[in-house]
């Protein structure tokens, strides 16, 4: 298994460049599921190994709400917590800071992206929309973080929350980035 390509993905040398462009930057610690969004998304697949150290940038053609786009989704592969952001802080038109439901570490490390990315947006004075997703819903059994606290940390920061799974349908895990495509549009 290699790169995750969709049908309609391409390498950005082969895509049109007259369409308009979002960036999509999935950050969060590792294990939280960022890679199996990001498949689950461009190939409706889940994968349930990926190479944990592999970050990339993933380009697909989309149409959100019948108008076009070309979509790059950054999945970002930090060891635990943010580190070196200026990579992704300047590039991203949208982040989505990803958590697992079933491990409350990793709720308490989105509080530190989410911080840098407030940070950020104040210093630029330009928004960029932030969904917090608990992903792994379907670990219902095993959940550390309540709804609630979830949905309150988003709030806190004005942000988009939502609760996702990478292993159950594929139309909730391309409604989550297809809602981050019309918040960009909206900016
Ligand atoms: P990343 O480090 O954030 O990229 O996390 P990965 O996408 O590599 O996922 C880490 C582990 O969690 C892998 O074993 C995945 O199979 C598993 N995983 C990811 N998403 C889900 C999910 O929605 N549900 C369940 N049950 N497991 C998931
Ligand atoms: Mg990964």
């Amino acid at each position: 298994f290699g790169k995750p390509r969709a049908g309609n993905a391409s390498n950005d040398r082969n895509t049109q460049n007259h369409l308009p462009e979002c960036n999509i930057a999935l950050l969060g610690c590792r294990g939280a599921g960022k890679s199996a969004l990001t498949v689950k998304f461009l190939t409706k697949r889940f994968i349930s190994e990926y190479d944990p150290n592999l970050e990339d940038i993933y380009t697909s053609e989309e149409i959100v709400d019948q108008q076009p786009v070309l979509l790059r989704v950054m999945d970002t592969a930090d060891q635990d917590g943010p580190v070196n952001c200026e990579r992704y802080l300047h590039w991203a038109s949208a982040f989505m800071v990803v958590y697992s439901i079933e491990n409350k570490r990793s709720f308490d490390i989105c509080h530190r992206y989410l911080e840098i990315i407030s940070l950020h947006t104040k210093g630029v004075q330009q928004d960029h929309p932030v969904l917090l997703l608990g992903n792994k819903l379907d670990m219902e059994r095993y959940r550390q973080v309540s709804k609630a606290d979830g949905s309150s940390l988003a709030t806190k920061y004005g942000y988009m929350f939502y609760e996702v799974s990478a292993c159950l349908d594929f139309e909730s895990v391309r409604q989550v980035f297809h809602d981050a495509v019309r918040e960009v549009r909206r900016e």
